[in-house]
């Protein structure tokens, strides 16, 4: 019998969570509005909101945070992460910075000017917000299949090619300072990008004269996608594919709150030493100096181990191998979730759930507070709320999909955690028609409303 995989390495500290009663819960969340922002993190008991900075770290990581180098400039810990760059992207260049959307923030500020057009297989909410706060304009060439939750496609997350080639085709060049592919694609679900895609898209751009960027908060995940989906790269080591793919882009940005596991931290690269100067500036004016961009030192190395770390392949296994663990405990229970599973969440169909509960009562809100009082299970809603209202019209946005989504931090939780999560999810959808009445707004901010907005059962 082929062994199992499981997790390479074993729990040295852990951190106690408090279970709480039902009775508890109701009064919490009708004290926080129905809106989980608004909890404690302690009347959570198990924190699917984001996989973003609540990774656990490793011993070794630890030890960089004892060990960092506090100097202003020029210190160990940069030195240490610049080596780790460039061994294992392969690129020259890059800087420091507080977090992914930091690094947005100085890239762009040396890129775009108003009118400008920024392609891509689908931006992420910050990528997107940096460059409509600057008046440019991102295009999003997603491939059909990602919008239809019952096709299956191994790289949901890749570029339309055509799409991309139309755009590039309609603009000036001058009005194209660059096209972004994030990898894993956040807006699709976590859904991977193919080398085959990667590799095709920069051949356009080259044709095109354009610059190409990674978004790599995932990279990693991306990679182990190619090893185990795509022909090829079955005996290709991460590291090797990691190498890949960064060999066919001009620079990155990165927060490295994802797969480089750490709790803070982002950059942005560059194989280019004329574009790195141009952006230094805006680097030195918003983040710091140039080897610690708005870290610690400690930051830095804990940074540089966790690249080391989240490009081997056993602990993408278990990683990604956890996140689909729940989404077959879901299906088993009959909850209808997105598929095929990506590699960060797990996507449950709001729409599907409630099908006797019209969209317009935030029925995936609706969703979250019901599975946070089944179990104390914090998810997040990715539907109305979030799509928030037309600026011209002042009315809701309604999305194609309306998604609970149930992020899973890395090497934080247990499958026994996924089991009690997917049970609770089970026993909402068994009482699922008692349930007759979503949610209606009281209070919303006039953009960015889904943190802060307060909402009343119906
Ligand atoms: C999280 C994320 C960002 C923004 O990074 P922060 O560290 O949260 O600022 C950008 N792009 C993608 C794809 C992300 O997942």
């Amino acid at each position: 019998m082929k062994l199992p995989y499981a997790e390479p390495y074993r729990i040295k500290t852990v951190e106690m969570i408090r279970r709480s009663t039902p009775e508890e819960r109701k009064t919490w969340i009708r004290e926080a509005k129905y809106n989980l922002f608004n909890l404690k993190s302690d009347a959570v008991f198990i924190d699917l909101l984001t996989d973003s900075g609540t990774n656990a770290m490793s011993d070794k990581q630890w030890a960089e945070i004892m060990t960092g180098d506090e100097s202003y400039a020029g210190a160990r810990s940069y030195f240490k992460l610049k080596e780790r760059v460039e061994e294992i992207l392969g690129i020259p260049y890059f800087l420091p910075t507080h977090q992914g959307r930091a690094a947005e923030n100085v890239l762009f500020s040396a890129l775009l000017k108003e009118g400008d057009i920024v392609p891509g297989n689908a931006h992420f909410d910050t990528t997107k917000g940096h460059i409509e706060f600057r008046k440019a304009k991102a295009v999003d060439c997603t491939i059909d299949e990602a919008f239809d939750t019952t096709v299956s496609h191994p790289f949901k997350g890749n570029i339309d090619l055509d799409k991309l080639e139309k755009v590039l085709k309609s603009y000036d060049r001058e009005q194209i300072p660059l096209v972004i592919l994030t990898v894993t694609c956040n807006s699709a679900g976590g859904q991977p990008v193919s080398m085959k895609n990667i590799r095709d898209t920069a051949a356009l751009c080259r044709r095109y004269n354009i610059p190409l960027f990674f978004d790599a908060a995932r990279f990693a995940e991306n990679a182990y996608f190619i090893k185990v989906r795509e022909e090829g790269y079955n005996k290709k080591t991460i590291k090797e594919i990691v190498r890949e793919m960064f060999s066919h882009v001009d620079g990155f940005t990165m927060s490295a709150k994802k797969d480089a596991i750490a709790n803070i931290g982002g950059m942005v690269g560059f194989r280019d030493e004329e574009l790195k100067k141009k952006v230094s500036v805006f680097s030195i004016m918003f983040e710091g100096y140039l080897t610690y961009g708005g870290l610690a030192g400690r930051d830095l190395g804990a940074l540089a181990q966790g690249l080391d770390e989240s490009t081997e392949f056993d602990y993408l296994e278990s990683r990604i191998g956890q996140v689909a663990y729940l989404g077959e405990q879901c299906k088993k229970r009959g909850v209808p979730v997105q598929e095929p599973f990506g590699g960060h969440a797990i996507f449950v169909d709001a729409k599907r759930f409630f099908p006797h509960i019209p969209q317009t009562e935030y029925i995936a809100q609706l969703l979250a507070v019901e599975l946070y009082i089944e179990g104390g299970v914090r998810g997040v809603e990715i539907g109305t709320l979030l799509a928030d209202r037309d600026p011209e019209t002042g009315k809701d946005r309604y999305p194609k999909l309306e998604l609970l989504r149930l992020a899973i931090p890395r090497r934080v939780y247990t499958n026994n955690h996924m089991d009690y999560t997917a049970t609770a999810l089970g026993n909402v959808f068994e009482r699922r028609e008692s349930i007759k009445k979503g949610l209606k707004i009281v209070n919303q901010a006039p953009i960015l409303r889904h943190f802060t907005v307060e909402l009343e059962r119906l």
